[in-house]
């Protein structure tokens, strides 16, 4: 029974894996670099695009997934840019994470010619959204210091297979009984070296950094496609 269940999840990504290629080719077809954001609910996702894509330099639009709802779209309409919502309860069972078939059934609501940068906003989970490729070009998520020093080790796949981590809400340190040094520590025990930057939305700390590591990562991409 146990190896018959194995054999159904293996199928399932791999089905996963072949609309995440057929997505990627879409992308690469009209020159979009596609990140993938990820984090537990309430990290800061929706307040670090807030902050870091008005006054970028590159046309960026957003794919908002949610189980339910509109608030994040919502709150990034005032920036003028392309934002789509896409709720996995509308026909995907309320799924509580994104997988490439959800993205591919977003794609006509998006401009994709207008932009040259999508971020696409994960359902708030540190599990199942590391497991579904979407056709993304890297993977970025946010881990706030409010949810301690011990997230790496508990969910060591999300954290591994990201390309970027920010440490958000920096500004609440000196309110909380966290030991910085020590999450950094695992996080290099679970993934060496991934790139870390340390930023607070609410202060603006480290988003120079963060919206400058959007415009170089799309300015590569643009450059290693001609
Ligand atoms: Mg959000
Ligand atoms: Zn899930």
């Amino acid at each position: 029974m146990h190896r018959v269940k194995v054999r159904v999840v293996e199928d399932a990504l791999d089905a996963n894996n072949t609309i995440a290629r057929a997505n990627r080719a879409d992308f690469d077809a009209h020159g979009v670099t596609v990140i993938n954001l990820m984090s537990s609910p309430g990290a800061g996702k929706t307040t670090l695009l807030e902050r870091a894509l008005g006054g970028l330099s590159v046309r960026a639009g957003v794919l908002e997934g949610d189980v339910q709802g509109s608030l994040d779209a919502d709150r990034l309409a005032h920036l003028h840019i392309p934002v789509v919502q896409l709720n996995t309860d509308g026909g995907f069972g309320g799924e509580c994470h994104l997988d490439a078939n959800m993205v591919r059934s977003a794609l006509p609501a998006l401009a994709l010619d207008d932009i040259d940068l999508l971020v696409v906003e994960n359902v708030g989970n540190l599990v199942c959204p590391a497991e579904f490729r979407i056709g993304e070009d890297v993977r970025v998520m946010v881990s706030s210091v409010t949810e301690g020093e011990d997230k790496p080790l508990k969910y060591p796949l999300m954290f591994r297979t990201c390309d970027l981590v920010l440490v958000n809400k920096l500004d609440l340190m000196p309110h909380l009984e966290v030991d910085l040094e020590r999450f950094l520590h695992n996080l290099d025990a679970v993934h060496p070296d991934v790139e870390r930057m340390l930023v607070s939305a609410r202060t603006g700390e480290g988003i120079d950094a963060w919206r400058t590591w959007l415009s170089e990562l799309v300015a590569a991409r643009s450059g290693a496609a001609v």
